[in-house]
């Protein structure tokens, strides 16, 4: 089995492989860890591979077959997800009275069904028990996966019934490869997460989003009065941190253009700018025309499209800081 996307945990994936190989995959799974640990990429990796029509097992999902294609989409008509709903946002009994009614037809497309339940906020002891008897005898070809902070919040009944595997968190080392190949953040800022989350890859993924808003909001505002009072070195040295930084700098050309959208406001009278960028935006409108201000709006939501994967971003970061200079007129 491939596990692309879900890192670390060799021995619950052996476990997996081994069983999907053989045929012989437990009909219901319940996969139990902390928030971030990845319990629903892994959920959807299974389903895909037991419905993967590749007769290499070792090598599902596959990735191409048009079982994997559609499954891969979201769309597999024998992949249904179950999760919470109302107020409570857990899943209720009418949820799962659907899911008796549905899980004896037979699969639409190849042997099996699978039917994901995402129990992280919980599941009435009446809809667990409606389930009781289907997970007892359930229907040939039906898989049932549970993904659930703790096995605790399910009921004995049910827990006995299903076999658990426990996620844990890769090595530091492994989560902050992961991560930065997947957001492009520098090692050190990667390892340095991966210390602070021990390895939880969701909790580091959620922080170097938060972290990356609040430091392309400050370069932005360096940038931004560096080439209204600044200087060209200023300029290109309050740029320096983006060169390093795909994601940042897709971000800090955001931010930068609407720091220009605001102070061509503050020329016409208007403020929509934030208070923390208020002054900025009423310095480069002392400092800038109108016709400027506009066109380094344009600009500066043209570069932060112009983000292609192998661009070099050291010349990109020069020529961003360049135009930047020769749209103001300075
Ligand atoms: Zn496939």
């Amino acid at each position: 089995m491939q596990f692309e996307g879900f890192v670390g945990n060799a021995a619950l994936k052996a476990a997996l492989s081994g069983a999907l190989s053989r045929r012989r995959l437990p009909h219901a799974i319940l996969l139990q860890g902390e928030a971030g640990l990845g319990k629903r990429t892994l959920a959807r990796l299974i389903a895909r591979a037991a419905v993967c029509r590749s007769a290499d097992r070792e090598n599902a999902p596959c990735g191409v077959c048009p079982s994997c294609i559609r499954s891969a989409a979201g769309s597999h008509p024998d992949i249904r997800i179950i999760s919470g709903s109302g107020a409570s946002n857990a899943i209720s009994a009418e949820s799962v009275e659907k899911v008796i009614a549905d899980a004896y037809r037979r699969p639409e497309e190849g042997d099996a069904s699978v039917y994901l339940f995402f129990v992280e906020n919980g599941i009435s002891d009446a809809a667990q028990n409606k389930l009781l008897k289907l997970i007892e005898e359930p229907p040939p070809g039906v898989l049932f996966i549970f993904t659930v902070p703790s096995a605790d919040l399910l009921l004995p009944t049910i827990r006995s019934r299903a076999q658990t595997f426990t996620l844990r968190a890769p090595d530091e080392r492994e989560a902050a490869a992961y991560v930065e190949h997947k957001t492009g953040i520098p090692p050190e800022e990667a390892l340095a997460l991966a210390a602070l989350h021990r390895g939880n890859i969701g909790k580091m993924l959620s922080d170097g989003e938060n972290g990356r808003a609040a430091k392309a909001a400050q370069l932005a505002q360096d940038m931004a009065l560096a080439l209204a009072e600044g200087t060209e070195h200023d300029l290109l040295a309050a740029s320096a941190p983006l060169i390093k930084d795909k994601p940042l700098f897709q971000e800090t050309a955001v931010r930068l253009q609407l720091l220009f959208r605001d102070a061509c406001m503050v020329k016409n009278g208007v403020n929509t700018a934030a208070a923390g960028t208020l002054d900025t935006a009423q310095r480069l409108n002392r400092k800038l025309s109108l016709r400027s201000l506009m066109a380094l709006c344009e600009m500066t939501a043209q570069y932060a499209n112009y983000m292609q994967r192998n661009a070099n971003m050291a010349l990109l970061v020069t020529a961003f800081c360049a135009k930047m200079r020769e749209t103001a007129g300075r």
